[in-house]
């Protein structure tokens, strides 16, 4: 049993993390018009989908007593992990170290410096993310008193969506009389995609779940990390222990250009700030959706706001390449749907 104490901040931390609203997304593409689902995570505490992750692999480690209250959480991250687990941390008085590769975003290094946590940035000759990981490792072989979460392949960053993230998703639906056909989500950690995927499955082994990955970099479909990618937050530089591929279906693409696109519109036309990441799940669900028919019902994420990306290229104008969806879609509007 938890320490009553600790038990009720968790309590109180998943007030403030899950149940985001839905939205019903409306658009026109090929002169008819179409609607995909979208749970907005950037209402979560911290603003990203991580913070489901993060709060639910705290409260079953201390179920399972690998955590003390005492401990310094240590985790290797691309950025939303890292504000999660710092402001999650902070707030059950935890001590956090980041460590980063150093060619992420700015906003991201000082938005968790900025909520107590010490950054160790790591470079791309120092090993980048893997090299962040293999620290992280190191630093708890070295001593005690550390808590490695090990988001890449904690059984809980999947269980986290699998428990809350898909159920609300599904009775969201529910509550319009919906079932989804098909889910879209990009892929990091893969907690979301397989979260999702279990729940979604065991529900219907007919409902569809594609993983989606960068155009520019399909690290799913090739096995292992093959170029550069400018959408934060997915396809690291391999193929994370949570992803069971044989478990999912097709992979999905969007190249990081149509993604940020797509972002900038979905802000511009609606007032949806989102990240990149929002884009490029945006696009996969409505490819997915035109192969499945205009009326099939498809929902993704939105993983988090645009305000970690105001100095990457999301700012700035991106050309339009030929093959792009982004500049194919007119965006008509969008309905929440109730939380739960
Ligand atoms: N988008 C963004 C912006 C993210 O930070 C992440 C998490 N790395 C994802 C998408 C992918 O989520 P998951 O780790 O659950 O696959």
């Amino acid at each position: 049993m938890i320490p009553s104490k600790t038990e009720q901040k968790f309590h109180h931390l998943w007030h403030l993390i899950g149940n985001t609203p839905m939205i019903e997304l409306v658009y026109r593409y090929s002169g008819k018009e179409r609607r995909i689902f979208v749970k907005c995570e950037h209402y979560n505490l911290t603003g990203s989908i991580k913070d489901r992750m993060a709060l639910y692999i705290l409260q079953q480690s201390y179920r399972d007593k690998n955590i003390n209250p005492s401990d310094t959480i240590v985790e290797a991250t691309s950025g939303n992990t890292g504000i999660s687990f710092s402001a999650i941390g902070r707030a059950l008085g935890h001590g956090v170290k980041i460590i980063m590769p150093n060619w992420l975003s700015k906003e991201r290094m000082d938005i968790i410096r900025s909520l107590g946590a010490q950054v160790i940035l790591i470079s791309k000759e120092e090993g980048g993310f893997l090299g962040s990981i293999a620290l992280s490792q190191k630093m708890a072989a070295e001593g005690g008193g550390i808590f490695l979460p090990r988001q890449f392949e904690n059984k809980y960053n999947a269980e986290a969506h699998e428990k809350t993230t898909a159920k609300e998703l599904w009775v969201q639906l529910q509550s319009i009389d919906l079932i989804p056909d098909a889910f879209v989500a990009g892929v990091g950690t893969g907690g979301t995609i397989m979260g999702v995927g279990a729940y979604l499955k065991q529900k219907d082994a007919k409902i569809k779940v594609h993983p989606l990955e960068p155009e520019e970099s399909p690290t799913l479909s090739v096995g292992h990390k093959v170029g550069s990618h400018r959408i934060q937050g997915i396809s690291d530089e391999f193929i994370p222990d949570i992803v069971k591929l044989e478990r999912l279906d097709e992979i999905v693409q969007a190249s990081d250009g149509d993604s940020i696109l797509m972002a900038q519109k979905l802000a511009r036309q609606l007032g949806l700030a989102v990240g990149i990441s929002s884009g490029a799940n945006v696009i996969g669900a409505m490819k997915v959706q035109e192969k499945m028919g205009g009326d099939a019902v498809v929902a993704t994420v939105f993983s988090d706001s645009n305000k970690k990306y105001l100095s990457t290229d999301l700012m700035k104008e991106e050309p339009v390449k030929p093959g792009y969806l982004s500049p194919q879609i007119e965006l008509v509007e969008y309905n929440p749907i109730h939380r739960l």
